[in-house]
């Protein structure tokens, strides 16, 4: 079966050529007789054959690329595909919770792929790939041994694409809860209601590294379940995490006491007035966790979450200890790191403290960059530590 041929302006074949996998629908020539989702033949004026990719009616990016091969692609690259992001993530297959398919940087736009221990969650985003589910998740379910597949079809993207927002159970049972290994604990995911799939997969190695840090008083803003605050909370005296999520406070609280925990305090409240009201009382923490959701969704969000992001480093630094490890992150992609760091350094100056950079760290590997695709490096974590005088 041939594919509708879509043509590109120059500027699209140039955004092509590069290997960006996204063509706006202003780089659109013509896509006569395509349909939304439809698989497309990419051509350039002259009728060259660039290429095949998912079409989009809806969204303004109306074309993502899938192969810059003359042939449409068929379920055989995709099973292909999956074989190419299972051994790019070999090294890291005995993680129990893990992303399997990371979406364009994997080559199958717009598909998630999470592991917990055997049960799967996935995640669709646009109609091309939400054609093409069945095929993905057969072709993982042959690879990897796998109870249960659940679809969390909710993400508020899928209406840009026209996609109605559901979860659905694919495949035999998923639990409300399941737990995995991480470092040395244990905790609880929710694949059903959680966030993302039921997990912040992408700051696992963030965790991991930032617990070095940890002693004394520890504050875990933004905590979610307590992601970060459990792995703290093994080597500090005391560890507090706060989030407005009173579901997720609730897991973490269950998380802390089946790790035998007894050092940590959840607290429900909004991280920008527990922050203010903490510096007010004088409060210090040898080691401050800042872990925000993206205040930048859009380039429109970018003026709003500057201000935000600044606001929020300016009062962990003020509750932060002399000599003390703030460890910052940041998962918009509309803010890239060299603003934010822009951010932070006038937060510090702001709180007149003098700070070393430890680390510039980035997202778990398993959420793999595309060089191509700036898009794809969202996640960056600053690890900082004050220096404890004045230059
Ligand atoms: N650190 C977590 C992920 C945090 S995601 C991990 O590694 O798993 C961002 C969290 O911020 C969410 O749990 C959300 O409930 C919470 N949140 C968003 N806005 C908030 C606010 N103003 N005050 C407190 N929590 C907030």
């Amino acid at each position: 079966m041939t594919a509708p041929a879509i043509t590109l302006h120059p500027r699209g074949v140039r955004r092509l050529i590069s290997r960006h996998p996204w063509i706006f629908a202003d780089d659109v020539r013509s896509a006569d007789g395509a349909a939304h989702g439809d698989v497309v033949e990419i051509r350039d004026r002259s009728g060259r054959t660039l290429g095949h990719g998912f079409f989009s009616i809806r969204s303004k990016i109306a074309l993502r690329v899938v192969t810059l091969e003359d042939a449409p692609p068929a379920d055989g690259l995709f099973a292909r595909r999956i074989d190419e992001a299972l051994r790019r993530r070999a090294a890291i297959a005995d993680w129990e919770a893990r992303r399997l398919v990371f979406a364009e940087s994997d080559g199958i736009p717009g598909f998630i792929a999470d592991l917990y221990g055997t049960h799967l969650v996935v995640q669709t985003t646009i109609a091309g790939t939400e054609r093409l589910l069945g095929t993905l998740v057969g072709a993982l379910r042959e690879r990897l041994a796998i109870d249960s597949v659940l679809a969390r079809n909710d993400a508020s993207v899928r209406r840009l694409e026209g996609l109605t927002r559901e979860v659905v159970p694919i495949a035999g049972t998923t639990p409300e809860r399941v737990v995995v290994g991480e470092g040395t604990i244990r905790y609880a995911a929710d694949p059903w209601h959680g966030q993302k799939t039921g997990a912040f997969l992408d700051q696992r190695e963030n965790r991991l590294e930032s617990a070095r840090h940890a002693r004394g008083r520890v504050l875990d803003a933004f905590s979610y379940h307590g992601s970060f605050a459990l792995h703290a909370a093994r080597a500090a005296d005391e560890v507090v995490a706060v989030d407005a999520s009173a579901d997720a406070l609730a897991r973490g609280r269950e998380n802390a006491a089946a790790n035998g925990l007894t050092n940590m305090t959840f607290v429900e409240a909004n991280v920008f007035d527990d922050l203010r009201a903490r510096a007010d009382a004088g409060e210090r923490f040898d080691l401050v966790l800042l872990d925000p959701p993206a205040f930048a969704k859009s380039r429109g969000d970018v003026p709003a979450a500057r201000r935000g992001y600044k606001e929020i480093n300016l009062r962990g630094f003020r509750v932060l200890a002399p000599g003390g490890v703030l460890v910052t992150s940041s998962c918009s992609y509309h803010m890239d790191e060299t603003e934010l760091e822009a951010i932070v350094r006038d937060a510090a100056a702001d709180a007149g403290r003098d700070v070393v950079v430890l680390e510039r760290r980035g997202q778990a590997a398993d959420h793999p960059v595309r060089l191509a695709f700036p898009e794809s490096r969202y996640l960056k974590c600053l690890v900082l530590r004050d220096a404890g005088a004045a230059p």
